[in-house]
């Protein structure tokens, strides 16, 4: 509204105070053109019908006077209206030579105004130059300048109806803008609010309009986000409650038990030291993991990148399951092919590799078969962590990755808190390397990622295509993060 008043305003003032003095200086250009071409005709054969041409072209007075002022010839078009008409004697016309010939200029132009008949006229007067010889003579034009009042009254008409118009549109369009876009803002601002105080039952509405439905399906798939780990941390903070609580339990049950029974005996003492010791080590996992993830979500992550052999580091891994194989039945084998020499943060990449593996040991199937598969690639080599288990069914796979996420059936001596794989997550994304996860239900799960090759060079012989894990040195927990 503002923008239409402005503009109105701008054509009102135009209107008024400008329409003069523009009418004024296009007369002035007018009759300076039509002096030019008559003076360049006088003493033509037709030099009188230029003057009659020229006089009702252009509704003037055009007259041409001897040195005395005294009108030789006068072609009127302004009739009653021309003030040298009235002017009897040429007092004035020969004023006008006067002042003709004291400004030393080809023409002499000024404003002759009669207030009694509220009339403006510009007169020029110019030397015709061709009667040489013979006595002077000149030409004067007479033009009124005031604009014509009936097209300065159909002038201001139009615009008075113009103001309304623009008026009405402007009304109209603001009504349109604040329906469709203002509206819908404030809905979604209300309901940001409603969000904003912890209401999560709520949704953004789209409304028709693409920048505002785009907004809507952000915020609606930030609440989906935010409601996800909301409800994800209290079911951790449940879980960690439950899974500190029960070790706890456990050494407090098993210290008192060596204070009061077990003391003296040597056997009995070991077990029950066992228990305690294996619990704290379960509590400290937990423990790590949170300290881990929390390092990650402040964003103080390191990495400290080295180039190394893959094909030894993965080899390498392998040797910590080795009394699993032995003892627990797992079949586990390291599937290699040609080396390579990657580069990344060694121990985080560590990580990322233990943490694929124990959970394919906590979530294979009765068979126990994991395989650690080598894929050489162009640019880089693709690790992958295939097991027998379960799976994964299709809508909980975009979950696994997540914070806080964990299957719902677990088995107790599974100790998780469903960060493993998040911690992954942001240590593969703070690489910048390629993962993923494929599962079949009933079939297996594969944990990849890919890690970048440093040139194609090689580090050693190609050795045969599956190698089984050694025997036993030592065990390490199957759920160490
Ligand atoms: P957790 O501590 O529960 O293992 P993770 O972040 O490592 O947490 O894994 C999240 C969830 O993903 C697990 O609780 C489990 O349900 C699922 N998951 C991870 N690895 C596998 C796998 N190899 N097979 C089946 N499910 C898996």
């Amino acid at each position: 509204m503002i923008f239409t008043i402005l503009i109105l305003a701008l054509l009102w003032v135009f209107q008024y105070f400008f329409l003069q003095n523009y009418y004024q200086s296009a007369k002035k250009r007018d009759m300076t053109l039509a002096a030019a071409r008559l003076s360049a005709n006088a003493g033509s054969g037709d030099f009188d019908s230029l003057l009659q041409e020229t006089a009702f072209k252009n509704a003037m007075n055009v007259k041409v006077v001897d040195e005395m002022g005294n009108q030789l010839t006068n072609v009127n078009n302004l009739g009653s209206f021309s003030l040298l008409a009235k002017d009897d004697y040429g007092t004035k016309q020969f004023e006008l030579i006067g002042k003709l010939e004291d400004s030393g200029k080809a023409t002499y132009s000024e404003v002759l105004s009669n207030s009694e008949f509220q009339i403006k006229e510009l007169v020029l007067i110019t030397r015709l130059t061709k009667y040489e010889g013979e006595s002077d003579r000149y030409l004067i034009i007479e033009a009124s300048i005031e604009p014509l009042y009936s097209t300065t009254k159909i002038i201001r008409e139009q615009l008075f109806y113009i103001s309304i118009i623009l008026f009405e549109l402007a009304f109209i369009v603001t009504i349109i803008i604040s329906r469709r876009l203002s509206k819908p803002i404030t809905e979604l601002t209300e309901t940001a609010k409603q969000f904003g105080s912890g209401d999560y039952d709520i949704s953004f509405t789209a409304s028709g309009y693409a920048e505002v439905d785009e907004l809507s399906s952000v915020l609606e798939d930030a609440k989906d986000e935010i409601k996800k780990v909301t409800d994800l941390r209290k079911e951790l903070i449940a879980n960690v409650s439950h899974d500190l609580r029960t070790p706890l339990t456990m050494v407090k049950a098993y210290a008192e038990m060596i204070r009061d029974l077990s003391g003296d005996n040597p056997v009995k003492r070991e077990e029950h030291l066992k228990v305690i010791i294996d619990e704290s080590d379960r509590l400290s996992n937990l423990v790590n993991d949170l300290l881990a993830i929390s390092r990650m979500e402040s964003g103080n992550m390191e990495l400290n990148k080295s180039e190394f052999s893959i094909r030894e580091k993965l080899s390498d891994c392998m040797t910590r399951y080795n009394l699993l194989v032995e003892q627990e039945g797992y079949d586990i084998a390291y599937i290699p092919d040609d080396d390579r020499t990657v580069c990344a943060d060694m121990e985080k990449i560590d990580q990322v590799i233990y943490n694929f593996i124990n959970n394919a040991i906590n979530y294979t199937g009765d068979e126990k078969v994991i395989r650690l598969v080598q894929k050489n690639k162009h640019g880089c080599v693709r690790v992958e962590v295939t097991d027998n288990g379960q799976g994964i069914s299709k809508e909980l796979l975009p979950k696994v990755f997540d914070r806080y996420y964990r299957g719902e059936k677990y088995k107790r001596d599974v100790v998780g808190t469903g960060l493993g794989l998040s911690i992954c997550k942001e240590i593969l994304k703070k690489h910048d390397f390629a993962f993923g996860v494929t599962s079949t239900e009933g079939v297996g799960s594969t944990f990849w990622f890919e890690i970048p090759t440093v040139g194609e060079k090689k580090h050693s012989k190609r050795q045969p295509k599956e190698k089984r894990t050694e025997p036993p040195e030592k065990q390490t927990p199957p759920k160490e993060k």
